[in-house]
């Protein structure tokens, strides 16, 4: 006999057993970018996902929760996989989601996300002359470079020549010191030079545009790139270089980085900030910001990523223009020998710190065969380095006479002057 058989028929039945807990989602945790609403920066949180809201971990180690059923997305503001949302329809903060598992537990799960302020809900004033501010921030620094990559993918190659051309224009004033554009180089005899070279790579060039190339009448020893197949090299550049071949491996270069788009990209990045500011600020700031951005296309910093590949673009381009690739190496070998890796000289051609890999990687592409090079005769050649107008004889201590030829092992030291001189746009003499 047992206790329990007291109880008889009157024991309550036994309870039933709970409903097993629902698996709490696994924690995960992905950066996104915040902005308050009230300044202008932008700072780097993380942020966790938890079933009914995402946690906000700042730096600081601050902490805010944002509550799934507040949240509310920006329309277009991010790229498909991305996605902006602030935490309810007044609020000033917003929080841009590049990742796409916690971009789609956010549209999944916030139930409230496309709703619209009701009409009545007429937006405070107060705040939102800081709210403009940080709100150009976001766009200038973080949706414009967004935008700016999508849409270079999908520019027509006209909608990439017209930005080029655009560009040009912007750039030549830019490099100027008073208020007339740098000049364009365009003796006959000279753009007979350029033209043999364009014949050259264009043959072997797989570009939805032809390859055009400029000469600006500026001392910086430089080349630049921009949309649509347009190579800008600089006066300076033809002057330091010891022949014909070096020029055009230059070209290579650059031209790897039109067939990579990378200009397009920056170019586009620029006029969305110059579009967003002008819309602002009207002519006011346009003149100012216009100078500014086109130093940032003249002196393009690309990433490391990009400069590899327009280097490997230019390997494959000279040995199928029957080109050495070697020709990239000895002219930034100089150049760094030369000046160095002083900021601003040279701009992105020699300046970043991947030089001797560079040199390297082209003396190997270089490797086991020969070349034709013969880019230019020497009356081409000649007439190239005289493409702006006759070289003064004061203008430095490497003038060559066009019958002068240029010894690979007896090139002689340019003038000092040139070492320290032209170190930015502002650097004309
Ligand atoms: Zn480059």
């Amino acid at each position: 006999m047992s206790d329990f058989d007291d109880h008889g028929p009157t024991s309550l039945p036994e309870p039933p057993p709970p409903p097993p807990e629902p698996e709490p989602p696994k924690p995960v945790e992905v950066f996104a970018d915040y902005v308050d609403g009230m300044t202008a920066g932008v700072e780097r949180v993380s942020i966790w996902s938890k079933p009914d809201a995402i946690l906000l971990r700042f730096a600081s180690g601050d902490e805010l929760t944002w509550a799934l059923d507040d949240l509310r997305a920006l329309p277009d503001q991010a790229d498909a996989r991305g996605i902006v949302v602030k935490p309810g329809h007044d609020s000033l903060e917003r929080l841009i989601v590049r990742d796409p598992g916690i971009a789609i537990h956010i549209r999944e799960n916030a139930k409230r996300l496309g709703q619209r302020p009701p009409v009545t809900n007429i937006p405070r004033i107060a705040g939102w002359a800081s709210g403009a501010v940080a709100s150009v921030a976001l766009i200038i620094f973080v949706l414009v470079p967004i935008m700016a990559n999508q849409l270079a993918t999908y520019l027509p190659p006209e909608g990439e020549r017209a930005l080029g051309d655009a560009t040009f224009g912007q750039i030549r004033t830019a490099l100027s010191s008073d208020a007339s554009p740098v000049s364009l180089c365009e003796k006959p005899e000279g753009m007979a030079a350029i033209t043999a070279i364009e014949k050259r790579l264009n043959a072997e060039v797989d570009l939805p545009y032809p390859v055009e190339i400029a000469v600006l009448d500026h001392e910086l020893v430089n080349a630049f790139a921009l949309p649509g197949g347009r190579i800008i090299v600089f006066r300076g550049l033809i002057d330091d270089a010891q022949n014909a071949e070096e020029v055009t491996a230059v070209i290579a270069h650059e031209i790897g980085h039109v067939a990579n788009r990378d200009p397009t990209r920056d170019a586009l990045r620029s006029a969305g900030s110059i579009g967003v500011l002008g819309l602002l600020f009207g002519d006011f700031a346009g003149g100012t910001v216009m100078l500014f951005l086109a130093n940032q296309l003249v002196n393009a910093k690309y990433s490391q990523a990009a400069e590899t590949g327009a280097d490997a673009y230019a390997h494959d381009l000279l040995q199928r223009a029957d080109i050495d690739p070697k020709w990239i190496g000895t002219f930034f070998e100089r150049m760094v020998e030369e000046y160095g890796d002083a900021e601003g000289v040279m701009a992105h051609l020699s300046s970043h710190p991947q030089s001797r890999a560079r040199i390297e990687a082209a003396a190997t592409a270089s490797g086991g065969r020969t070349y034709r090079n013969e880019v230019l005769t020497d009356a081409q050649w000649a007439a190239l380095r005289e493409v702006c107008g006759p070289r003064p004889a004061s203008d430095d201590g490497n003038d060559k006479s066009p019958d002068d030829d240029a010894e690979e092992e007896g090139w002689e030291e340019p003038d000092t002057r040139r070492q320290d001189a032209p170190t930015g746009l502002s650097g004309d003499n």
